[in-house]
This record gives structure tokens, sequence and C-alpha cells, in this order.
């Protein structure tokens, strides 16, 4: 599918000169009846909702859907402090650029499942993104989360489009075992796997991996706002992340697995985390060593991340990189500062590639916490959903209904 839409509106041919040689009343008529057939409409773009739209995330998320191709935002939602206020009025904008104008004058709704969209993500805080998400997918949404809750249910896949398109598989499981219509939840993982599980996805394929020990340099955005009290982070290390070691111990399990069809099958790999958080404002760093099951020199782990190529259904999404890990040669690189907007945030940036004298082998990475390893994964999410159809789009105005087909009014045409 392109990224280019056309508008969405009927047009007619234009006339163009008529050749006289070809001129003939008959003829004629077929001929302009054919410049008058309508070109066929441009499907419209899928209209999305944001759940904790106010957030660090829910914000990320306001501002990479202005001008998407493929979706428009049309609904935002948030806490009671904020629902009835415009988004701007409850909105503590922290990005550089101004609030998106189609973002401004939205009226923020409170969790409700009736916004008017086709599809939700869900940027929540993880106190309420369990039940909400659940609601949403039982009323009928497909919901995208980037919440903690679902990662590691048994019928929710955990994804990176990059690693593990085949997990989607499991979503009509899910459906049936759940009772869902049109609805499901598919989600992201912690921001620290995102780009560890996206550097090791090669590394896997090209070389079969053993064991990992990773220790983090975690970003205050990743604790979202007001996060960690400057207090306690200014010239200071932190070294302790609730729940982060845990998560980055499990989801690249799932992550790296495989669904068998009728569940997810673990990657069985050997994973110790440390996690600290660092007075960096964007950009989780992590070093890590890896033992692989065949030997490797330096080079070939450098030529294997390098040529990672992601297959062209994924590389045809608008978010996606074709070659979405980079690698530097520098000895002082990746730096937060200087390369966490590589590939507008949503690359893995590589760096330090060295033998391990524990392990077989040591680097350093780099990933956009709040691109990578939230709003941009979810939305390359969605776009991965929207291709391969589980996204139908509704009559304007009309929230999913909570039972069967009928809710669905037209086909995604992918
Ligand atoms: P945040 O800045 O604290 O935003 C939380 C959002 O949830 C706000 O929109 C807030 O609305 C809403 N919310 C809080 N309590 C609510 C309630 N009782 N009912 C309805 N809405 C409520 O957090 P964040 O950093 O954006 O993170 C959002 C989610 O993404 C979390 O689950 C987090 O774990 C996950 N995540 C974050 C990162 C990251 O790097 N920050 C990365 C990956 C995943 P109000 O403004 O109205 O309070």
């Amino acid at each position: 599918m392109s990224g280019q839409w056309q508008a969405d509106v009927f047009e007619t041919h234009e006339i163009s000169l008529i050749d006289e040689r070809d001129f003939a009343p008959k003829r004629h008529m077929e001929y302009v009846q054919r410049l008058y057939e309508p070109i066929p409409r441009a499907p419209r773009k899928w209209r999305a909702g944001v759940l904790g739209a106010t957030g660090i995330v829910g914000q990320r998320l306001v501002k990479l859907l202005a001008n998407h191709p493929w979706f428009e935002l049309t609904a935002v939602a948030a806490s009671e402090r904020s629902s009835g206020k415009t988004y701007e009025e409850a909105t503590r904008w922290h990005l550089e650029t101004p609030i998106p104008q189609e973002a401004r004058n939205l009226v923020v709704k409170g969790l409700e499942p009736t916004l008017d969209c086709d599809f939700v993500f869900s940027a929540l805080d993880s106190t309420v993104a369990g039940a909400a998400e659940e609601e949403f997918a039982r009323a009928g949404y497909p919901v995208v989360s980037n919440s903690r809750n679902h990662r590691m249910d048994p019928d929710v896949p955990l994804l990176i489009p990059e690693v593990n398109a085949s997990h989607l598989d499991a979503i009509r499981v899910q459906q049936a075992q759940r009772g869902y219509s049109t609805g499901f939840i598919v989600t992201n993982p912690n921001c620290s796997t995102a780009g560890l599980v996206l550097v090791l996805k090669p590394l896997a394929d090209v070389f079969g991996l053993e064991r990992i020990f990773v220790v983090t340099l975690q970003a205050v955005s990743g604790a979202g706002y007001p996060g960690v009290a400057s207090m306690d982070i200014h010239a200071n290390v932190v070294p302790f992340i609730s729940g982060e070691e845990e998560k980055l111990e499990s989801e690249p399990q799932k992550l790296l697995g495989r669904w068998d069809g009728r569940r997810f099958v673990d990657a069985g790999l050997g994973i110790s985390a440390h996690c600290n958080r660092v007075p960096v404002l964007d950009g989780h760093l992590e070093c890590v060593s890896i033992s692989m099951k065949k030997i490797a020199s330096t080079e070939e782990v450098r030529e294997a991340l390098r040529n990672f190529e992601v297959d062209p259904e994924i590389a045809s999404l608008p978010s996606a990189l074709r070659n979405p890990i980079e690698v530097l040669d520098e000895d002082n690189r990746p730096q937060p500062r200087r390369d966490v907007n590589s590939g507008n945030g949503m690359a893995a940036v590589v760096g330090r590639v060295r033998e391990c004298p524990l392990l077989d082998i040591k680097m350093t990475l780099l990933s956009h916490n709040l691109v990578r390893g939230a709003a941009g994964a979810a939305l390359l999410n969605a776009e991965l959903l929207a291709a391969r159809g589980f996204i139908p789009r509704r009559s304007k105005h009309s929230a999913p209904r909570r039972s069967g087909a009928d809710a669905v009014t037209e086909q995604v045409a992918s």
C-alpha cells in the first residue's frame, strides 16, 4: 500500500482534445462516458483515538499523528482532571514544536469506550490501562497499547514488526477466547526492551543467542511527567527502576520466541539486567554482553547488524526504516545527545562492538525511549495492523458496537 493518498473526493478525468480521425457519434458517446466516470475514491484515513493523550507518550503520539499519511487524530481521552477541557487547555505540552492544529481544540474525553474513531492507541498510566484497554477491546476497538499491563498475556501479541510480525496470528485466538468481535489488544515492549531486541534479532538469526547481560542508563522521560523528582536525579544516578529489570528479562523471551498456533513459546535465553536512571532527557543507553551459539568475529557481528534489512512488507510502512540498526565506528558513540534522533528516533544505534572476556561479544546501544520505545513503536504496530486488514473503518461518528460483524461498515482495502 502506498503512503500517498488522493484527495477524499470524487474526481473526473480532465477533458482532453478529441482526435478528429477518431470521431464517430457512437464512439464519441462511449468516449464522453469514460471521461466522466469517477476515479475510484481513495480510501479515507483511519481515525485514531489516543487514551492518555495528555501524558509524555500521548503527546508524542499526537505529534506523530499530525500529517500522518494513513491516520488522522479524531479523539483524545485522559483522566477526570482533563476531561471536558480542550486538548490545549488540558495538556502541559513538552515538545519543542507547537501542539498540532488538529489536536488543539479536540475536547478531552473520559475512558468510556464510545470514542469517535476506528481504533485507539493507549498511553495510559498502568494503574488504569489494564481494565480500560479490555473495555475498549470488548466494545470493538482495536487497542494498540504502550502499557505493560497486557504485554505478557498468553493471547496478546507483544510486537516489534521488524522482529516478530508473525505473532499477529494470535489476534484471532484472542478474539475467540475473550469473546471480542472486532476489538483486540496488541502491545509494544518496554522502552529498554525495544532497542535491545531490535539489535538482538539479526544476531539471533545469523549466529543464534545463548545469554545476555545488560546494564541500562535510562533517561528521565522514561518515567513520564513529572516523573523522578529533580532533587533525586540532578547530578546523580539512581540504581533502581521499579519493575524494569523484570520486564527486560522476560519480554525478549516472548519477542524472540514463536507463536505455535495456540500459544507463545519462549526463546529460552539466559538474561540478566541491571537498570539505572540517569540525568539524561531522552534516550536509553544499554551496555550489552552476549554469548552466541556460533563463534563469530567482531567484524562479522558488525556486518550482521549493518546488513539487517527488514522485509518489503514492513519496509513499506510509513514509519519503518529499511535498515533500522545504525552501526557507528567512533570509540565514543553512541551518545544520547548526539544520536537519539537517528532515523527519526526509530533507529537502534550501536557502537563499540568488541570482544567480551566473559561472554563472546559486547557493545553499546542507544534508542529513543519515547519514539522507538513508545509512540513510534505503537504507530508502526498500528500501520502493520492496518496494512494487514485488522482495523475496520467505521462510518463517521459511530462508536463500535459490542457484538458481531455489524459494527464493521467498510472493509479495509489492503
Ligand atoms: P504520563 O506522562 O504520566 O501520562 C499518563 C497518562 O495517563 C496521562 O494522559 C494521564 O491523564 C492518564 N491517566 C492517569 N491516570 C488516569 C486515570 N485515572 N484515568 C484516565 N487517565 C489517566 O506517563 P507516560 O510516560 O506518558 O506513560 C504512559 C504509558 O506508557 C505508561 O503505561 C508507561 O508505562 C508506558 N510507557 C512509557 C514510556 C516512556 O518512555 N515514558 C515508554 C514505554 C511505555 P491526565 O493528564 O489527565 O492525568
